[in-house]
């Protein structure tokens, strides 16, 4: 049976992304969205979820595509309702918020699904095969990136709980996280901040794998001319590098990127089937541990205080 989906927040990746995949998913069917400043046509519109909950009675599930600091308000009301939720990375503002959902959905027998897009790009579960029992020697992570171009006019962003740089550079970690055998531990970091700005514009990160190997993170938003998502993890299976955000797999410079062509929707079929799947089986997804790396950065790094950044 189809499963109707409320989608709430109109904005960039709800356009890009979301409401074409859900449109062409054969599970899924889109009929109704919530957004306060912008409408879609062809199906239901609420300006608020608490109206679209209220009126849109065979909503099975609500996909919550809001900057992180709503989210949970809109994630309580729904599971409330006994909807089964998908949330946008990052799964909240806080730690404390998103475990409460946890729970939440639990007492409701709801599907809660925390999605990590970037963990569904093209290369990522081929490099997280090869490493199943890689001995790890290092990893150095490069996700430099120009704000102005991937961001424009986002004020929540800067914004308290919009997390700045590591709004991009979550994606990063919930790939290491996902492909690396074993944990990790934050050491320590370096965030710099923009003068006239809540959230950082760069970090730097240090962490340690479970052997002792050192894993760096550098994120940075001031990049101009080429854009980098690189991971390159160097281990005894070779010298393995995922690029352009885990589309492209090197192993030793050799490609290993799967030769069917790229489909546009990659990132999101795959999280729309993952969707589907923990719906089915009656399971929630709820993996934080991206966000609490963030976390543990927000908490143990040095701060330093950089030039303000103009919006043009
Ligand atoms: P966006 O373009 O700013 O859109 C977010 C939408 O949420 C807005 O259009 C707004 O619609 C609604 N909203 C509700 N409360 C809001 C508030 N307090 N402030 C601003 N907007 C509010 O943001 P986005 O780029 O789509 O990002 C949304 C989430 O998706 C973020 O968590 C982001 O990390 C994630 N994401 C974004 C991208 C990307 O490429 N942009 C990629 C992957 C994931 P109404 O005003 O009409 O309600």
């Amino acid at each position: 049976m189809t499963i109707k989906i409320g989608l709430v927040g109109i904005g960039k990746i709800a356009r890009d992304q979301h409401i074409p995949v859900i449109n062409e998913h054969s599970a899924f069917e889109l009929v109704a969205v919530a957004s306060a400043h912008s409408e879609l046509a062809g199906i239901n519109n609420f300006e608020s979820l608490d109206e679209m909950l209220s009126k849109q009675s065979d909503l099975d599930a609500v996909v919550i595509c809001t900057p992180p600091q709503v989210r949970y308000e809109l994630a309580r009301q729904s599971i409330e309702r006994n909807k089964h939720v998908l949330l946008e990375k990052p799964p909240g503002a806080s730690l404390t918020e998103v475990e409460e959902l946890v729970k939440l959905a639990s007492s409701f027998d709801v599907t809660l699904y925390n999605s990590w897009h970037s963990r569904h790009a093209l290369s990522t579960e081929t490099a997280k095969s090869l490493l199943q029992t890689a001995v790890i020697h290092s990893v150095d992570v490069q996700w430099l990136e120009d704000v102005r171009k991937w961001h424009p006019e986002q004020k929540w962003i800067w914004q308290p709980g919009g997390l700045g740089v590591f709004d991009p550079g979550i994606n990063a970690l919930s790939i290491v996280t996902h492909v690396l055998p074993s944990e990790f531990r934050l050491q320590s970091a370096d965030l710099s901040f923009p003068e006239n700005k809540q959230t950082p514009i760069a970090a730097i990160l240090y962490f340690e794998y479970e052997n002792g190997a050192p894993i760096k993170a550098s994120f940075d938003w001031r990049k101009e001319g080429k854009q980098l998502w690189n991971i390159n993890i160097e281990s005894d299976v070779g010298s393995v590098l995922l690029t352009e955000g885990g589309s492209r797999l090197f192993v030793d410079g050799e490609e290993q990127t799967p030769k069917e062509k790229k489909h546009r929707y990659q990132e999101y079929s795959g999280v729309y089937d993952r969707f589907q799947y923990l719906i089915d089986n009656e399971i929630s997804d709820a993996d934080c541990r991206p966000l609490t790396l963030t976390a543990d950065a927000f908490m143990m790094a040095n701060r330093t205080i950089v030039d303000p950044f103009l919006d043009s």
